[in-house]
């Protein structure tokens, strides 16, 4: 059965819990090592924070943010149906939406989704001359990881098809994924999974912050993804 679970960790409110990135200083982080630093999630995570204008939907933050995006998903995905190119707009923004067939059931979809959007000025921070919100964990980090997973996912197509799903409006109740579904741009009849990454690194609920989660490993091509990932970087 077919089963499409929109989901976001964050809310749409954001009166003062924004983790602020780089530059509110409200956030404990660990600095990437020199070799991690290269790599190309490191480089997604650093070019959101840095696009510097907090990515509201609708705004010239949001725009340069959904272009560097896009030069992120060409190499590693199709642009699904039904948009221009990647950008699919709605009425408050635009979403990003790639697809990597499978190989032996492309009909089947797994959907990996992240929002792009963030609040723009629309938060506190520790300084008041600091207006903008970075968003380096809600949800550039989780934008990182939907593109890495896709880049390896490319590399080695698995047997159904993955649509990458970068969401805009997350911020506004989860207008964009709200419109992906309605619209039909995502045949939800297709859909077996849906994972969505929102505030990596971060305890939102810190019940399961200890908790492993395990989907049919034996045959799971993202499960050997994460397993290799994990082992590498000593975790
Ligand atoms: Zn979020």
């Amino acid at each position: 059965m077919a089963a499409l679970a929109l989901v976001a960790a964050c809310s749409g409110s954001g009166d003062g819990d924004d983790d602020g990135g780089a530059a509110s200083g409200t956030t404990t982080t660990t600095a990437a090592s020199p070799s991690q630093a290269d790599e190309p999630w490191a480089q997604t995570l650093r070019q959101l924070v840095e696009e510097g204008d907090g990515r509201d939907n609708e705004s010239e933050g949001s725009q340069r943010a959904q272009d560097l995006l896009v030069d992120a998903l060409d190499p590693i995905a199709e642009p699904l149906p039904g948009g221009d190119g990647f950008r699919h707009p709605f009425d408050q923004g635009t979403n990003l939406l790639g697809i990597i067939e499978g190989t032996d059931n492309p009909d089947e979809v797994v959907v990996l989704g992240a929002h792009y959007d963030h609040l723009g000025h629309d938060c506190e921070t520790d300084d008041p001359d600091d207006v903008v919100c970075d968003g380096a964990s809600d949800n550039a980090s989780g934008v990182a990881t939907v593109l890495e997973i896709g880049r390896r996912l490319a590399a080695d197509p698995p047997s159904r098809s993955v649509v990458l799903a970068l969401w805009d409006a997350e911020e506004d109740d989860r207008l964009g994924s709200l419109a992906a579904v309605q619209s039909g741009v995502i045949d939800t009849d297709a859909v077996v999974t849906y994972l969505n990454w929102d505030m990596q690194g971060t305890d939102l609920l810190p019940s399961v912050a200890d908790s492993r989660w395990r989907t049919q490993t034996a045959r799971s091509t993202l499960a050997r993804l994460c397993r290799s990932r994990c082992t590498s970087y000593g975790w």
